[in-house]
C-alpha cells in the first residue's frame, strides 16, 4: 500500500521553491530579448531620432517567466504633450510601417496597432519566440518597473511568491485584464501589499517612503532600466523568519478573510490598505489598487460583478484548500 502523501508547510516551502526555479525567466531568454531590443532600436533609431527603447514588464522586473511576454516602452521626447493617445496612435502606425516594411524581419505575421486606452503595438517575434508589445511614452511603465525590480531584489521570498501567485491566477482563469480579471501588474501589487506589513513583521519595507530621492524620483526615465536599483537599497532588515509555505498560505488568508475587497484599497506607496472615503475611490465597490506612481485604479478592468465575485470565490476557495492540503498541486499550479 502506499502512503498517501503528507503536505506541510515545509513541503510547500519546497514545492514553491522548485517550481519558481523551473518557470523563471533563463539568462538565455532575456538575452534574446535584448538581441532583439538591438534590432527595434537599429530600425526605429533613423525614423525616430532622439528616440529610446526600455524592455519593461516581468522581462525586467524580476518576476517574469519563461512565457511572459516582452512589453516595450518606446520614448519620444519630443510628443507634444496634450493630445497624447492621438500622437501615440499616430507614433505608433508609422512604427508599424517601419517594422512591417523592413527588410528580412523576423515577424512574419506582421505588427498591428491595438488602440487602447494605452494603444499598443503587437506582433510576434519569430527568432526569440517572444509575443511583443510597444507603448509610446508610458513613463509610469518603466519607473514602475524600476520599483518592481527594487521589491523583488530586496528580499528572497518576494520572487516565488510573486511567480506562484501569478501562475495559481492564471490556472484559474482570473490573470487577464482584457477578459476582466486581474493584470499580472495587479496580482504582483497585492503580493508587495501583503508582504509591506500585513504579515508581521513585515518582510519588505515601504520603499517609496524609506527612498524617496530613488523610488519618487521624477525626472528622465531613460537612466532608470540602465541601472541596478537594489545598489541603493541597504541590505534587508527584516525580522519576519516565516517560511514561503507560511507567506503564501498567509496571503491566501488575508485576502479570502481578512481583506474588505469592497471597502478598501490598497496603497503599495503608503505601505498599508485605508478605506475609501475619498474621491475616486468613493465611487467604487470593486477592487481598488493604487498605481505607485500615478494613483490611478490599476484594476479597472474589473467591471463585472461576475467577474469580482469569481476572484473573491477562487482566493476563499485557494485559502480553505490549503488549509487543509498545503500543496500547489492541491490548488492546481504545478
Ligand atoms: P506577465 O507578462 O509575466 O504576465 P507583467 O508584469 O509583464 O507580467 P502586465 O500586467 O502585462 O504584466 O504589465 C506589464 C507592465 O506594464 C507592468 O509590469 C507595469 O510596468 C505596466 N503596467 C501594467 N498595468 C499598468 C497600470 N494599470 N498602470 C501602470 N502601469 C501598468
Ligand atoms: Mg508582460
Amino acid at each position: 500500500d502506499v502512503e498517501p502523501p503528507v503536505f506541510t508547510l515545509e513541503t510547500l516551502t519546497r514545492e514553491i521553491q522548485e517550481e519558481c526555479l523551473k518557470c523563471v525567466q533563463t539568462m538565455k531568454t532575456l538575452q534574446k530579448k535584448l538581441e532583439l531590443k538591438s534590432f527595434l532600436e537599429r530600425i526605429l533609431s533613423p525614423v525616430f531620432p532622439g528616440g529610446s527603447l526600455h524592455l519593461c514588464g516581468s522581462s525586467s522586473n524580476g518576476f517574469g517567466d519563461e512565457s511572459s511576454d516582452a512589453d516595450f516602452c518606446f520614448i519620444l521626447t519630443n510628443l507634444r504633450q496634450g493630445n497624447n493617445r492621438g500622437e501615440a496612435m499616430q507614433v505608433l502606425r508609422q512604427m508599424q510601417r517601419s517594422l512591417n516594411n523592413y527588410p528580412n524581419n523576423s515577424f512574419p505575421n506582421k505588427c498591428g496597432v491595438i488602440p487602447a486606452k494605452v494603444p499598443i503595438l503587437k506582433f510576434k517575434d519569430m527568432i526569440s519566440g517572444c509575443e511583443c508589445d510597444i507603448n509610446i511614452n508610458n513613463t509610469v511603465g518603466v519607473r514602475n518597473t524600476h520599483l518592481l525590480r527594487a521589491y523583488c531584489g530586496v528580499d528572497y521570498r518576494v520572487q516565488p511568491l510573486v511567480m506562484l501567485v501569478k501562475r495559481w491566477a492564471k490556472k484559474h482563469d482570473i490573470n487577464d485584464a482584457s477578459q476582466g480579471t486581474l493584470s499580472s501588474y495587479a496580482l504582483t501589487l497585492m503580493v508587495i501589499h501583503y508582504l509591506q506589513g500585513v504579515c508581521k513583521p513585515a518582510v519588505v519595507p515601504v520603499l517609496q517612503r524609506q527612498y524617496p530621492s530613488v523610488f519618487r524620483y521624477i525626472g528622465d526615465v531613460s537612466r532608470l532600466l540602465s541601472q541596478d536599483p537594489c545598489q541603493h537599497i541597504a541590505c534587508n532588515q527584516s525580522e519576519n523568519r516565516q517560511s514561503l509555505g507560511e507567506l503564501f498560505v498567509g496571503f491566501f488568508k488575508y485576502y479570502a478573510v481578512d481583506f474588505s475587497w469592497s471597502d478598501d484599497y490598497i496603497s503599495i506607496a503608503m505601505g498599508a490598505a485605508y478605506k475609501r472615503n475619498l474621491g475616486q475611490w468613493k465611487q467604487n465597490k470593486k477592487i481598488c489598487i493604487e498605481e505607485p506612481f500615478d494613483g490611478n485604479n490599476v484594476t479597472k478592468a474589473v467591471c463585472s460583478l461576475e467577474n469580482f465575485n469569481k476572484i473573491k470565490m477562487k482566493f476563499r476557495l485557494a485559502w480553505h484548500t490549503l488549509k487543509i492540503s498545503p500543496s500547489l498541486e492541491s490548488i492546481k499550479v504545478t
